[in-house]
């Protein structure tokens, strides 16, 4: 049994209120503070003991602030790297300090340690085990996926790892915790088989109407409730099936009174007729409140269940139920609480059947100061004032709704409104200093949710739409229904502050919301299996709504494939996947379910099924869907059954029969095509990037085999609006083009609308190429331009095909003037890039891509007073590449910008912030000593801010002298930092010399960072591809195989990815040096 599980066992046992647990917690702390600098009383779980004590910031000194201070200082030092890890491991305040630090200093971390500074947060996965910290890490992985050098591969097996850990404490927690209280030393194994869920509602009763009322208690004055809530609930219900026990969920953070006559149930009719109650047993595993009646309720009959009391604690931005957001305005803290119910947190804020087929209307009442206002998911019905206090309460819902759907906040917020083309009232909140970068927002919410009343002819059925920014929000929002709350920096945008990642971000978010109100909240996901009818179609209908409000950005041809597609396939394309619906229980069962499987392969699915089913079919399938099941819940069969009706008299597309293949089974085929004259042969097999991963069987197959809509076309045609079809029945198949010549080139997957790669025999490969080249590129639509380079590199990147088909694509780059291909090369390109930075064939590779990016760079330059979108978008991606691979005019640029800087550091705004890393980096790659010796003393002074300075330490590493390296990190050694500076100097142009300054001071690097020092060495595996880079890590593995902590699967991988590295040098290197020679020949640049 492993420290960390005893550690969050107690962490676990406390928060879920344990009475023994608490009460130790809270001598323990006690004891603390009577002696702050003896900490042995305290073990890890004093994050716990903190939390429970409240206001831990003003509680708490000396020891917190210390930590506190010693972080800030280890980030200024930029030692905040190594720091961390310790305050993890070691500091009192540990995990969830270390965790809070990061997440707050993020960008700083970034600037200061590189990519390596993700390495930061994998280490908590060890200490992560709650489904609240997998949302944290995903939500996380969602953030930062963009970044250039995200370890995408590591994310998956940290998010592997952290279910794992959950999974864990959900069969082990307890008993560990007896185990640890009881103090005995005997050890129990885990289970093998996670024991199945059992915890459904009986399907006996269903409710139709609750009565809730809740007070949250923030104010100093509220004494000991502060930063608690009360409240009291009743449930109209129906019986279904005859029974003597109502069944109710209550998470064990809930303290529902059941002393003597605080819980009643009554016939609804009759009130006087009460039903005796006989005991109240509570079922913790499955979080039930279970009211055991001394008589049967009577079938067809009506109840009323009343709850007079309940109590809860506000956690502090646990983002789970009802939680406490803090923020700072006019320099005075701000509380507030907000509300995130999906998925199973209702059963947190009041007792209920936490279901979502179980919909019902809810009459809500919050009793708050009245220095806040409240809202919920209705307007306000009458509010009353009674000292301080108001008693606000809701109109009842108009409509019915699952649990996780209700909302509330109490917040000191403002708010404008605006009335919607259809005449339904949208109003924006937040704090007041916020509340002018609210404007785009409330009209692009307006129009938004007129479009999709007008596209679906459903109106939005509630009579107001709130949309509120929350400072501490988990997710980039919810859809509750009449109260979508969103975090927010998903919300504000300022024109004159924000730039255009943000505008799309804000107006991507709220297109998603928005969907949600037809998809999700009007019909909902039967059960959570389900989760792609839910995130899946909002997803996909954010494009549609995009379109119509936005138009400048041709999201369709621009971004659903960036943002989608590629997204889904990169997750998709390992054995860690899952199926789309697979059957789901425990609450992080169905918390794994929030993924870019439901997300983003949700969306392509709906591409994919509108693309075979033609627009109009698709979209008058998902009409009848909803208003066939409209209030009401649906499962995946239900809505293929409508699509399929929809296509009777046309296409006669059975539609369940092929997305059954593409739901039940994860993965996704590439098509491996062979022509023979105008006849044309596929055969299918799943796309799996990584060929030494290990297959495993734990989730149901077909064998890998699809239903794969086949579209097609070729050069004498080029119809792409309505290309010929064909299917590939679980199997291979043979096609004709009849238009074909036999030698010219055809297409297959047109602007990949199917969820699956292509890979083309060699000669159409190289025909595709020389005709992008030489003719007219845009005669093949951007889409479809995008997806070639994409097929090309990520099937030569998975080791199944030639690298050199995706060079030659490459070449017609020059010419190309939209966003997303240019997109796709970058983003592409970068393993053949790793593999040729040590070879003779980089120089060539750098002025090709200088050469293909020249026309590009040149649009928009430095020119960054235009408000174009696209513009923006291509520009800051040329530039950064341009940069990077030393154009002339970029390096200049740079280096000018970076100088004149240097002379007035303060103004911080010299320089466009998405391009700092690149000037910073690119003026020590290519500037003087000079240059690099001043921003050295600049870096080691104090007059410089700190996120500025921590950009100028890691763009330290990118000089290519080796001299000025290696006395970087015998710096960095000093300062105990040398972990993240030897990986940025090795990914930069320092691989050997950071290889040998590993070597030559192990033993020290050993002493500072203990085990973690290996994971420097395995680092470099990803850019090692030769024999005698083979030979020096297997001999490295030799010498220290027997060193404590050295983790023999780290190690394997390791070697088995630089025998893969091995393999591509000896397939491609020769012909991809070949061919940059020949594309390169006559460049001038
Ligand atoms: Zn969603």
């Amino acid at each position: 049994m492993n420290s960390y599980k005893q550690i969050e066992a107690i962490n676990t046992a406390c928060y879920y209120g344990h009475q023994h647990c608490v009460d130790s917690a809270q001598s323990q702390f006690n004891q603390w503070l009577d002696n702050p600098e003896e900490t042995s009383c305290l073990n890890y779980a004093s994050g716990t003991v903190l939390e429970m004590s409240h206001d831990s910031h003003d509680l708490y000194p000396q020891k917190f602030l210390s930590e506190i201070l010693y972080l800030d200082y280890a980030l200024t030092k930029k030692e905040a790297n190594s720091v961390i890890g310790s305050v993890l491991r070691n500091s009192p305040i540990g995990y969830s300090m270390a965790v809070e630090f990061t997440m707050a200093n993020w960008d700083a971390l970034r600037a200061a340690h590189g990519t390596s500074a993700f390495n930061i947060v994998w280490q908590f996965a060890d200490f992560m085990n709650t489904a609240a910290d997998l949302m944290k890490l995903e939500e996380f992985g969602r953030k930062s996926q963009y970044v250039p050098g995200f370890p995408e591969k590591t994310y998956q097996s940290t998010v592997d790892k952290v279910k794992l850990n959950i999974q864990w404490m959900e069969r082990n927690y307890e008993a560990v915790y007896q185990q640890l209280m009881d103090a005995t030393s005997k050890t129990e194994e885990p289970a093998d088989e996670r024991e199945p869920f059992d915890g459904r509602l009986p399907e006996t009763l269903a409710p139709s109407l609750y009565t809730i009322s809740v007070t949250p208690y923030l104010d100093e004055e509220d004494g000991e409730k502060r930063f608690t809530f009360d409240g009291s609930v009743e449930i109209i219900f129906e019986v279904l099936n005859s029974t003597d026990v109502i069944v109710l969920h209550a998470h064990g953070t809930l303290k529902v009174d059941d002393s003597d006559s605080m819980i009643t149930v009554a016939e609804k009719d009759n009130p006087s007729q009460t039903i005796g109650v006989d005991r109240v047993e509570i079922v913790e595993k499955y979080e039930f409140v279970m009211v055991h009646l001394t008589s049967n309720l009577v079938m067809g009959s009506e109840y009323i269940i009343k709850m007079d009391s309940f109590t809860g604690t506000l956690h502090h931005a646990d983002f789970q139920g009802l939680y406490l957001s803090n923020y700072t305005e006019g320099g005075e803290t701000k509380h507030m609480v907000a509300t995130q119910l999906e998925t199973t947190n209702a059963r947190r804020v009041f007792p209920c059947f936490d279901e979502p087929a179980l919909k019902a209307t809810f009459d809500v009442t919050i009793v708050h100061k009245n220095t806040r206002i409240a809202l919920c998911n209705m307007p306000v019905k009458e509010t009353t004032t009674d000292g301080d206090w108001n008693t606000t309460v809701f109109d009842t819902t108009s409509v019915v709704m699952p649990t996780y759907l209700i909302a509330i906040v109490v917040a000191d917020f403002r708010s404008m409104e605006i009335q919607t083309a259809n005449n339904k009232t949208m109003r924006v909140w937040s704090r007041p200093e916020a509340l002018s970068a609210l404007n785009y927002s409330m009209h692009t919410g307006s129009e938004m949710l007129t479009f999709f009343e007008d596209y679906w002819e459903i109106g939005y059925p509630l009579p107001k739409q709130d949309m509120v920014a929350i400072p501490d929000f988990y997710f980039g929002a919810m859809e509750n229904w009449g109260l979508v709350l969103y975090r927010e920096t998903a919300l504000l945008y300022d024109p004159q502050v924000n730039d255009q990642y943000r505008k799309h971000r804000v107006a991507a978010i709220i297109a998603h919301e928005l969907a949600h109100m037809w998809f999700g909240n009007l019909v909902t996901l039967d059960w959570w299996d389900h989760v792609w009818l839910n995130e899946g179609y909002a997803s996909f209908f954010e494009l549609p709504v995009l379109e119509a409000v936005e138009p400048s950005w041709d999201v369709f041809n621009q971004f659903f494939q960036r943002d989608d597609l590629y997204r889904a396939m990169d997750f998709d394309d390992s054995w860690s996947s899952h199926p789309t619906v697979r059957p789901v229980g425990w609450p992080d069962d169905i918390w794994s379910q929030f993924d870019r499987i439901a997300y983003q392969r949700g969306s392509c699915m709906n591409m994919m099924m509108r693309t075979f089913l033609g627009e109009d079919t698709f979209k008058e399938g998902l009409k009848s869907y909803l208003n066939e099941y409209q209030y009401s819940n649906a499962v995946s069969d239900q809505l293929f059954a409508e699509l399929t009706k929809a296509d009777v008299g046309k296409k006669n597309t059975d539609v369940k029969k092929v997305m059954d293949t593409w739901l039940l089974q994860m993965g996704y085929p590439v098509v491996t095509l062979s022509r023979d004259g105008n006849t044309i042969h596929a055969e299918q097999t799943r796309f799996i990037m990584d060929p030494n991963e290990e297959p495993n069987d734990k989730h149901y197959d077909m064998g890998y085999k699809w239903h794969i809509p086949l579209t097609f076309t070729d050069e004498s045609e080029k119809e792409y609006s309505n290309p010929t079809e064909a299917w590939m029945e679980v199997g291979p198949a043979d096609f004709n083009i009849p238009t074909s010549s036999g030698d010219d080139w055809y297409l297959v997957n047109i602007n990949q609308n199917g969820f699956y790669r292509v890979k083309y025999e060699d000669a159409n490969w190289n025909k595709l190429a020389t005709y992008l080249k030489e003719n007219d590129h845009t005669t093949i639509p951007v889409r479809t331009r995008a997806q070639l380079l994409d097929d090309a590199f990520s099937i030569a990147n998975a080791h199944q095909m030639d690298q050199v088909y995706s060079i030659k694509l490459l070449e017609y780059l020059s010419k190309e003037t939209d966003y997303l291909p240019l997109y796709t090369a970058i983003l592409r390109h970068g393993y053949t890039r790793d593999m040729l930075k040590r070879t003779a064939a980089y120089g060539y590779l750098e002025r090709h891509m200088r050469y293909l990016l020249n026309n590009s760079y040149w649009e928009l330059e430095w020119d960054f007073s235009h408000d174009s979108h696209l513009g923006y978008y291509k520009q800051i991606d040329s530039l950064r590449t341009a940069c990077y691979y030393g154009h002339s005019d970029c390096i200049m640029r740079a280096k000018m910008q970076f100088n004149q800087w240097m002379d007035n550091i303060n103004d911080t705004s010299a320089i466009e912030s998405n391009l700092k890393d690149t000037v910073y980096c690119a003026a020590m790659k290519y500037g003087s000593e000079d240059i690099w010796e001043r921003a050295w003393s600049l870096y080691d002074s104090e007059n410089i801010p700190s996120d500025e300075r921590s950009r100028v330490r890691s763009a330290l590493a990118c000089s290519k002298e080796q001299w000025i390296l290696e006395r970087y990190m015998e710096y960095a050694l000093l300062k105990k930092e040398a972990s993240s500076v030897i990986g940025n100097v090795l990914r930069n142009s320092g691989h050997t010399v950071a290889w040998d300054f590993t070597m030559n001071n192990w033993n020290e690097l050993k002493e500072i960072h203990g085990n973690g020092a290996l994971s420097i060495v395995w680092q470099f595996a990803d850019y090692m591809n030769t024999d005698s880079d083979l030979t020096k890590l297997q001999a490295f593995g030799n010498k220290y195989m027997d060193m404590p902590g050295f983790s023999t699967s780290s190690y394997q991988n390791a070697v088995d990815k630089v025998k893969l590295n091995i393999d591509w040098m000896k397939r491609n290197y020769q012909p991809v040096y070949q061919q940059l020679k020949d594309a390169t020949r006559n460049y001038v640049l």
